[in-house]
């Protein structure tokens, strides 16, 4: 049972004449077997808050709090958010020359572990988590990222979260650029990973349509740096329905 924890987060990011504030009190409790989804249009700053969360450097917390049962997220180095059970999709997307896939999600697994998974089983658990990816087993010997489609990035970020198991999964934009075929396989991945574990997921998106695949138990309407609304899975269908323009009309 795991719980992350954010409270009134506010963030900043420098930019060019000083900085702009960008998160404006995040309040989020996503738990161990719980989906979220948070859904906002282009530019409120969901990505803002997966990278904080990450701990990516060009964002500056202001204020508030983020804890994962109970420990203090905000205080640790990148690599210790990981080791804590913390998975963030794109915390590997830049390119990896010289490190295969294989190499790199071995070496993963050994540092949230603390110990090198056992070598038979981990060949087994790789070629099985690819099968059903559908990915060629030649993908395993690629350098990571490198030359990548947007699918192959997709598919390896859910390869990651079923092989290293986190206690709660940041997916930001998982959806953004897949065809419906790798739509489905992507999603089918996240709910094995849900079926197999008690991983709490944080799912962001701009669109509805990977809600067909990923069931939300919980929506969070995002706008302008906050949460401006929270309900069940309906209300994913009412934003299907009539997009962000209620939110936006509120804001002046
Ligand atoms: P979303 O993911 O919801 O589209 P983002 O978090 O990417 O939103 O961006 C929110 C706002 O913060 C935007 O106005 C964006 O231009 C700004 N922003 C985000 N990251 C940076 C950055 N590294 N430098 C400058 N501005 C940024
Ligand atoms: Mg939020
Ligand atoms: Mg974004």
């Amino acid at each position: 049972m795991a719980t992350l924890e954010i409270r009134g987060l506010t963030v900043t990011v420098d930019v060019e004449d000083g900085t702009k504030e960008i998160l404006r009190g995040v309040d989020l409790t996503v738990k161990s077997g719980e989906t979220h989804a948070i859904m906002g249009p282009n530019g409120s700053g969901k990505s803002t808050l997966a990278y904080s969360i990450a701990g990516h450097p060009k964002y500056t917390v202001t204020g508030g709090t983020v804890t994962l049962d109970g420990e203090d997220v905000l205080a640790m180095k990148v690599d210790e958010r990981a080791r804590a059970g913390l998975f963030l999709a794109m915390q590997y997307p830049v390119e990896v020359p010289g490190v295969t896939v294989s190499n790199f999600l071995r070496t993963a697994k050994t540092a949230i572990d603390g110990q090198a998974p056992k070598l038979r089983h981990w060949v087994k658990d790789m070629k099985g988590a690819m099968e059903a990816l559908r990915m060629d087993p030649t993908f395993a010997e690629r350098n990571v990222n490198e030359g990548f489609s947007g699918g192959e990035k997709k598919r390896h970020e859910i390869l990651q979260m079923e092989l290293l198991k986190p206690k709660i999964a940041i997916l930001d934009e998982t959806d953004s650029g897949l065809d419906v075929d790798a739509l489905r396989v992507v999603s089918e991945g996240v709910n094995r990973a849900k079926d197999s574990s008690e991983v709490g997921v944080l799912l962001i998106t701009h669109y509805t349509r990977i809600l067909r695949y990923i069931k939300p138990d919980f929506v969070h309407v995002f706008v302008d740096g906050k949460i401006v609304e929270e309900g069940g899975p309906e209300l994913a269908d009412r934003l299907e329905a009539e997009g962000y323009d209620r939110y936006l009309a509120t804001q002046a």
